[in-house]
């Protein structure tokens, strides 16, 4: 499989037995947007991907659980940062988990890594890459040569960037690596100690910290939203770079942005689409299925419509589903049919879906090819026996499975041989217009949790 590197700016294979896959987490001050849903549901379908091609995969993310934001809604709320950040550490877990995101195998906090934080700093203090000024902790950066190479950016646009001039700071570049301590913190509580004084880590550290501490140097893939290129991911290669002396990451992966009815999404707009309301009105895999519609490095444009849209298509495979899996319960409760084995051509649908994974993870050409297998599939489910439906069902699921839908999906059981009685006994009655009959059966089906439906092929059911 090959990915497309932002540092390189070329493809790449990926390679290892074990691929370590470290992806920047939300900053806990409020409710997450589709924008954190898209970079949550990208790096999920890549981790399902390559456990699909039998790698082993080592899945990180992290909380930024201290910063800026959650203090000031700390203060607003009268509340600790603590009781702010657990809130929204839950209910960004309770939202991906509506779009069937895989748990990370570890959720680290950067609260819960002051320790290995500071050892990371002093570590670069003692190579020369660091200094102390009042308190505050910077990273000097012109003694990083390489720096600007991820973001692929001037010196002069570097100087341009930098929001927080600071008379003190060496360099107008340099960033800080510990916060000193402000009275807002003391308030919240947001304070930790260091030999350097009262104060909390810089954003960027925690990263460089997390991700070394969890999956070693280097690691495989290194994943986000692309607004964080620069200056989150610029500056955290450069401390790790620092630290350790080589490349800490092989394969640098950036997800484009989700963009609201034409617009960037922003508060000052007003138009921040939680991840919940989506879920809500348009269920969680039809938004998780829109948002692997386009490729993850084109921009995306949410609109209800757009969403509808999608739900629709979401739909159509869904359906195919539930067909393959009414004619097996069908042909399971009143008898298989006879037919040949020649004709069933699973695997060029397989091919045509690894080929455009393998493709930097093209989703929407990958969901393309479902749609194909699913008109096949529409085409021939009723000229199948048991045993090739069952074939097919399996890789309509299995391949389903690689992109997180349909994720839990209960089978459609046989019907017990009084049941299957009952729906003759009801199908004669139809034949006779003895409608009443027909519809006190059907009632009886449904209080057992039996949905009855009548197509051109005979019964079928639903539960
Ligand atoms: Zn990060």
């Amino acid at each position: 499989m090959k990915l497309y590197n932002t540092l390189t700016r070329t493809y790449e294979e990926v390679r290892g037995n074990e691929i370590k896959i470290y992806v920047c987490g939300v900053t806990t001050y409020d409710y997450s947007h589709i924008g954190h849903a898209r970079s949550a549901v990208v790096f999920d379908t890549l981790r399902r991907y390559l456990e699909y091609k039998g790698f082993r995969v080592k899945f990180v993310q992290n909380f930024t659980d201290i910063d800026d934001k959650i203090v000031k809604r700390a203060l607003d709320e009268k509340k600790s940062w603590r009781e702010i950040s657990e809130k929204f550490t839950n209910e960004y877990l309770e939202d991906v988990k509506k779009l069937n995101v895989k748990p990370a195998d570890a959720y680290p906090k950067v609260s819960e890594h002051i320790k290995e934080i500071i050892d990371f700093i002093q570590d670069l203090i003692e190579k020369n890459y660091a200094y102390v000024l009042d308190g505050d902790v910077y990273f000097h950066v012109p003694i990083f040569k390489r720096y600007g190479e991820l973001s692929k950016m001037s010196l002069e646009e570097l100087n341009k960037h930098r929001i927080e001039p600071d008379e003190r700071k060496r360099d107008i570049k340099d960033f800080a690596l510990w916060k000193k301590a402000k009275k807002e913190d003391y308030e919240v509580g947001a304070v930790f100690k260091s030999p350097w004084g009262d104060g909390r880590p810089g954003w960027h550290i925690e990263c460089s910290t997390l991700s070394s501490h969890y999956l070693g140097v280097p690691f495989e893939i290194h994943g986000g939203g692309k607004d964080l290129i620069f200056p989150h991911h610029e500056n955290e290669r450069a401390q790790s770079y620092a630290r350790f002396g080589f490349e800490p990451v092989k394969i640098w992966v950036h997800n484009d942005f989700v963009t609201v009815n034409g617009e960037k999404m922003s508060k000052s707009l007003g138009n921040i689409v939680r991840i919940r309301d989506v879920v809500e009105k348009f269920g969680g895999e039809a938004l998780r299925y829109f948002l692997l519609s386009a490729h993850y490095r084109s921009a995306i444009d949410y609109s209800e419509k757009a969403m509808e849209s999608a739900k629709k298509s979401y739909e159509k495979l869904k359906n195919t589903l539930l067909t393959v899996d009414m004619e097996i319960a069908y042909l399971k409760t009143f008898g298989d049919r006879e037919c040949q084995e020649k004709e069933l051509n699973l695997e060029e649908f397989v091919k045509d879906f690894e080929n455009a994974m393998d493709d930097d993870l093209n989703t929407r050409k990958a969901i393309a090819v479902l749609h194909n297998f699913a008109n096949y599939i529409n085409k021939i489910v009723f000229d199948l026996n048991v045993a090739l439906l069952e074939r097919t069902l399996d890789c309509f699921l299995k391949l389903s499975s690689v992109l997180g839908f349909f994720e839990g999906y209960k089978r459609i059981p046989k019907l017990r041989e009084d049941d299957a009685k009952k729906v003759i006994e009801r199908e004669d009655a139809r034949r006779r217009k003895d409608f009443e009959l027909a519809d006190k059966i059907r009632k009886e089906f449904a209080e057992k949790g039996i949905k009855l439906l009548d197509t051109s092929k005979g019964t079928r059911w639903l539960v």
